[in-house]
This record gives structure tokens, sequence and C-alpha cells, in this order.
């Protein structure tokens, strides 16, 4: 960052800019560490990292990034392992996190009005005490902000009974990058800030549609390949689920030694269901018995599944005694994917764990995550993920996706949201954007660091196939 740019930044921002050599190091990065070798290709070392306390702040950072033409990347959790968060070429990172508001639940109306930086889990006990409860939520609850889930394209657990984040938002205000404060109500437009990563504006209130906390109850079952598994998934939208969540053979056994389960070595899904009453558990679990036998399952005993609702959440755990792993996640259909989920099972010696959750009738998001557990140099941890990201791309020929673009899927944006909403968030990015200062090469690929005539896309593509 040129001198005469900094003091106007550090002029206005003062100690609410940090600069210390750790901070650029942890904004450097989000859930997945880099290799060292991709700094090639970009540099996600900020110059900077701001603290905004409100509104103001954030419309003169752009205003000031405008004029200095210095990229702008908000950040909240970081929780995501696509490069969303992180700069593609210096800048200054906006952690959002700071941004405070009063959290408003309105009980006739059935929503809530917070700061899109709260936490899952500090949202929903809020919610709790008051009878209420969030409709959906990612299951990295414990560290993921509801405004980073919006950006990032979030669907989760509860999505297939209430769809997306899109579908719960009833309103949300944004700074758009030419500073001026804008709400947004109708559907349309909130989709367009679906999956944006952060590029059209920062979102800095957010009203939240929720629903009344009604118990949930689990059921598990197992299925020998994933051709049931699939047959399963089809199943059991006939009896209106809360959450489908599913393990492979491989996560089964990670489960079972980390957390003393004793599932068997299957694939295994436990289905969440919202049951006020007795008599309704009784019902349900018939409908449940008949719809898994349709579909060539069996129905696990409930000792097997006691408690395991809670460690929804925690299965990064089981990556902790790793010195290092991979993540990545892909969207994939139901009625396609059975022979694509086998080879993954395949693919590096077995080792490659895979959680699901349905998140709608017709598709099912899939967490990879490959533990590695030996430390490897930097250039084998480069092919590993390339590795991956070849894999996540083969699944466009099944008609899946990779889960959002970040900076390792930009210009995928299309195939994920379509060409219709491309066309629209272009336009609508030229209007708000044009010197493209607002987290530039997270939905359109930039162009390489040192070799300016390629772009990121090719480069990443090309490799993946060598890897
Ligand atoms: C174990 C694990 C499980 C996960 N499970 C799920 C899941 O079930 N569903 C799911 O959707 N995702 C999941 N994720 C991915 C990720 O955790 C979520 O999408 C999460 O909600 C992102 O929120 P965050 O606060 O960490 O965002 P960040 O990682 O900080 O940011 C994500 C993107 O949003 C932008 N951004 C951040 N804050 C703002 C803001 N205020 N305004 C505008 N743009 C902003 C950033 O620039 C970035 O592009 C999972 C990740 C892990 C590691």
């Amino acid at each position: 960052m040129k001198k005469k740019t900094r003091t106007k930044f550090v002029r206005y921002l003062g100690k609410q800019m940090k600069e210390d050599y750790t901070a650029l190091q942890i904004y450097s990065r989000d859930m997945a560490e880099l290799p060292n070798l991709t700094k090639l290709l970009f540099n996600s070392t900020p110059d900077g990292i701001i603290l905004p306390r409100n509104v103001e702040d954030i419309q003169r950072v752009y205003n000031l990034a405008t004029e200095t033409k210095t990229p702008i990347v908000p950040r909240s959790g970081g929780t995501t392992g696509f490069g969303g968060s992180i700069p593609c070429n210096k800048g200054l990172v906006i952690d959002c996190k700071g941004l405070d508001r009063e959290l408003l639940i309105e009980p006739i109306d059935q929503t809530v009005t917070t700061s899109p930086s709260i936490i899952f889990s500090e949202l929903q006990k809020k919610l709790k005490l008051q009878g209420f409860s969030l409709c959906s939520y990612p299951s990295s609850y414990y560290s993921a902000t509801v405004g980073g889930w919006i950006s990032h394209g979030g669907h989760g657990i509860g999505s297939v009974k209430y769809g997306n984040v899109v579908d719960q938002i009833a309103e949300m205000q944004v700074v758009l990058p030419n500073g001026e404060v804008q709400s947004f109500n109708e559907k349309e437009d909130i989709a367009l800030f679906f999956g944006s990563n952060g590029t059209l504006g920062i979102i800095t209130e957010i009203k939240l549609k929720i629903k009344f906390d009604i118990p949930l109850k689990q059921f598990g079952c197992i299925f020998d390949s994933p051709v049931e598994l699939m047959k399963g998934l089809k199943e059991l939208q006939n009896v209106d689920p809360f959450s489908v969540w599913f393990l492979n053979p491989s996560q089964v056994s990670a489960f079972n030694d980390y957390f003393g389960y004793n599932l068997p070595r299957s694939y295994v899904a436990i289905i969440s269901k919202e049951i006020s009453y007795e008599e309704e558990e009784l019902t349900f679990s018939n409908n449940f018995n008949n719809t898994i036998r349709k579909a060539s399952g069996q129905i696990l005993d409930k000792r097997y599944i006691t408690d395991i609702w809670d460690f929804r959440f925690k299965t990064l755990a089981l990556l902790k005694e790793y010195p290092d792993f991979l993540v990545s996640e892909v969207i994939l259909p139901i009625e396609t994917s059975a022979k694509y989920l086998r080879k993954l099972a395949g693919l590096f010696e077995g080792s490659l764990r895979v959680e699901g959750e349905l998140i709608s009738k017709t598709h099912y998001a899939l967490l990879l995550y490959l533990p590695i557990e030996e430390p490897i140099n930097d250039f084998k941890k480069s092919l590993l993920i390339l590795k991956i990201n070849k894999h996540v791309l083969k699944s466009r020929k099944i008609g899946g996706f990779p889960y959002s673009t970040g900076l390792w899927f930009a210009g995928y944006y299309p195939q994920i949201y379509g060409e219709a909403m491309y066309k629209r968030y272009k336009e609508f990015k030229k209007k708000v954007d044009p010197k493209n200062i607002s987290n530039p090469g997270k939905v359109c690929s930039p162009k390489m660091r040192f070799f300016p005539l390629f772009k990121l896309k090719f480069v990443i593509r090309i490799a993946s196939e060598f890897s």
C-alpha cells in the first residue's frame, strides 16, 4: 500500500486499524491454511485490518477505498475454506465482528433483527430463552456468523424444511461499495447477496424469520451403499424431516473412535423431526420405519444414537489429532450422484471423510475432510488441494457444483447460480462498485499475481488436471 494511502486510512481510523505482523498473518488465512506455493498465484496477506464500530465507519472506509483504489475484504467468522474472506492481492480486511446492535425479537411477526456479526450459537441461545428458534443454521454454528452465511451462500441444518438463507431473510441493510446505505426486503434483491462473497457491500443489519422452538427428536438408519442412501434421501422427503444428516463409512469410524459410539461402519443417516406430542412421535416412528424399509435401509436402534445430535457441530474435533487437514464443500443432486459418492469413498486410499446434509427436495451438501496423517511439504499439500478441487469440479458432469465461489472457485458463479443471476449480479456490481474495490477476485476470477495474462481459474483448472 502506498504511504499516502496508508496515511489517509490511519488518520481516519487511528487504533481501529491494526498492522502488527501477527494480526496480518491470522487474517491471511481462513479455515483452510494455504501452502506457501499459492503466493505465486495471489497475495493473501493484507496491508491492515480494520475494526469498524458502526455504519458510518464502513461508509467512510469504502469512500477512502474508492478514492485510493484499495481492495476491501469483508470478514466475519473466517470459517469458510474457500478463501472468500482473505485478500487475493493485499488491501484491507474489514473485521465485521465488532458491529453491534441490540437484538429485537418481534413475536407476532416471528422475526429477529440483529447485527450480522452475531454467532449462530449466541443468537439461538437468546431466541430459545423467548420460546423461539432459528429456522436453519450451518454446522459451523459455534463460530460462524449470520452475515458470513448469507455471503457464502448458506444452506444448513433445517434447510430441507425451511429453505436456504434467502428464504429466511425478511430484510437486510447493506453499506454498498459506493458508500450508500440501502435496505432490501424483496426476495429477488436479497438473492443477489446470496453467495456474493462480500463483493456487493457489507451487510450491517439483518431481520431473520424465526419459528417456535418445537422439540426435535432423532431417528437413525443405515444404508449399505450410496445407491441405497440416495433412495433413502428421496423417500425421506415424505416424512417431512427437519434435517437429514449422514456420514460415510470412514467418517463413521472416526466418530466411533473419537466420541465412543458403536455405529455400524456403513452409510449412517440421522433424521431429526419436529415433534410436540407423544402420539405424534409414535405415528412418525411407524412412518419412518416403513419409509426406510421401502428404501432398503435398516433402522438403527435408538441406543446407538443417544445424544448424537449434540455432536453434529463437533466433527472438526475429529481432525484435532492430525498435523494438518483439508476441507471442501460441494452440492450434489440426489438423482445422479450415487456413483460419484462411491468414487469419493475410494479416493486418497479411502481416507476422505464425507458428511452430508439434505438441503432441498433435490440436492444435498457434502463436506469433504481429508486428514493429513504425517507432516507433508508445501508441494505435496498444493497437489492435494488441487486434487480435491478437481473432484469438486468433476461433480459438474452429474449436475453438481462447488458450494460457493470464494477464491478457489472464482469464475464458477454462473454454474452455481445460473446465467440469468450472473447477468443481474454483473449489472448491480457495475452500478455500485465500478472500481471493483469490494472483495475483488471472489466471484469473477482474478488475474494471476506474476502472470497477469492468465486468470486464476484457468491456472487452477490446468494444475488440477495434472495433480
Ligand atoms: C466444520 C464446518 C461446517 C460448515 N457447515 C456449513 C453448513 O452447514 N452450511 C454452510 O452454508 N456453510 C458451512 N460451512 C462454511 C461456513 O462456516 C459458513 O458458510 C459460515 O456461515 C460462514 O460465516 P463466517 O462468519 O465464518 O464468514 P466468513 O468466512 O468470515 O466470510 C464468508 C464470506 O462472506 C463475506 N462476509 C463476511 N461477513 C460479511 C458481511 N457482514 N457482509 C458482507 N460480506 C461478508 C466474506 O468476505 C466471505 O466472502 C462450514 C464450515 C466448516 C468449517
